[in-house]
């Protein structure tokens, strides 16, 4: 089974997660720059946070044979810190480097003001870039905020088959689904969406147009929730094609509108040792 994993926060994971992600086939993953759970200070540190998803990152996870490339944005919830605002007009330089494939995470995160207007803003940036964005649906009242989400989409400049709406359920598929968007699911542990949910909603709805994630990041979260997802669809009767469809095609065809996707990774211990002169063991081993 290969896998892409859509929407994964690596930065906040280990080694050994990149082993045991490969171990159950991922060989591909987006990371889209998100909130720290520590709020920043200063727009330069986004900077040095987006330098790190460009350079070190994908260093890391090639060493451990996965393809690596991120979405940036100015995230929701710091959207709405008027000191963290001047990443707005620094996004374009960072926007036309190789490994971005999309705007993203952008969104609403409590539907401010603010966050309107970040949201207005990142959807131009994509459109003026001829990039796809990642649009992040609001965890809590999920119904209104995807209704305000897509009404924002609408009224841009970005077609709906670039855009991938997030964090999707059962209470949000339909709407999601008809707006044109690609549709995207996030399985965590204990909350939110489980794979038999995920394999009840792709019986119901199909498999096009249809992206999971884990969205593993720093909270309770588990980076194999796609390969779960997998291997409830093969025991609930979904063909390997259609796993593949869901696991690997479509977020290669969705990232890939991007024109930048690189899944040219060599197997584990098979890329550069060294990244800037540094590696990922201590003290010159
Ligand atoms: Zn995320």
């Amino acid at each position: 089974m290969r896998i892409f994993d859509p929407h994964i926060h690596m930065t906040s994971r280990t080694t050994n997660d990149y082993e045991a992600m490969y171990a159950a086939g991922v060989r591909a993953v987006v990371e889209p720059s998100f909130w720290l759970g520590q709020p920043r200070t200063s727009p330069e540190s986004f900077y040095d946070y987006f330098d790190a998803l460009l350079g070190w990152e994908p260093f890391r996870a090639a060493q451990y044979g996965v393809a690596h490339h991120c979405t940036l944005a100015l995230n929701p919830k710091e959207a709405n810190d008027p000191r963290c605002a001047p990443v707005l007009d620094e996004l374009p330089r960072y926007l036309v480097k190789d490994s971005v494939v999309a705007v993203g995470e952008i969104g609403y995160d409590s539907m401010t003001p603010a966050e309107d207007h970040a949201l207005a803003a990142q959807l131009q940036l994509a459109a003026d870039h001829e990039l796809p964005a990642l649009v992040h649906t609001p965890h809590r009242d999920k119904a209104a905020g995807l209704r305000r989400t897509i009404d924002v989409v609408r009224e841009s400049h970005l077609a709906p088959e670039l855009v991938l709406l997030d964090h999707l359920n059962e209470t949000t598929v339909a709407e999601a689904r008809d707006s044109g968007c690609w549709l995207g699911f996030s399985i965590y542990p204990d909350t939110k969406m489980d794979p038999d949910r995920m394999v009840r909603i792709l019986r119901e709805h199909g498999t096009e147009r249809m992206l999971v994630n884990s969205a593993a990041d720093w909270g309770r979260s588990d980076p194999l929730k796609t390969r779960h997802v997998g291997d409830a669809m093969l025991a609930a009767g979904f063909s390997e094609d259609e796993v593949d469809q869901v696991l690997w095609r479509n977020p290669v065809a969705f990232y890939g509108q991007s024109d930048r996707l690189d899944l040219d990774v060599p197997a584990p211990g098979g890329a550069p040792a060294t990244h800037e002169g540094n590696s990922i063991l201590r003290g010159g081993e």
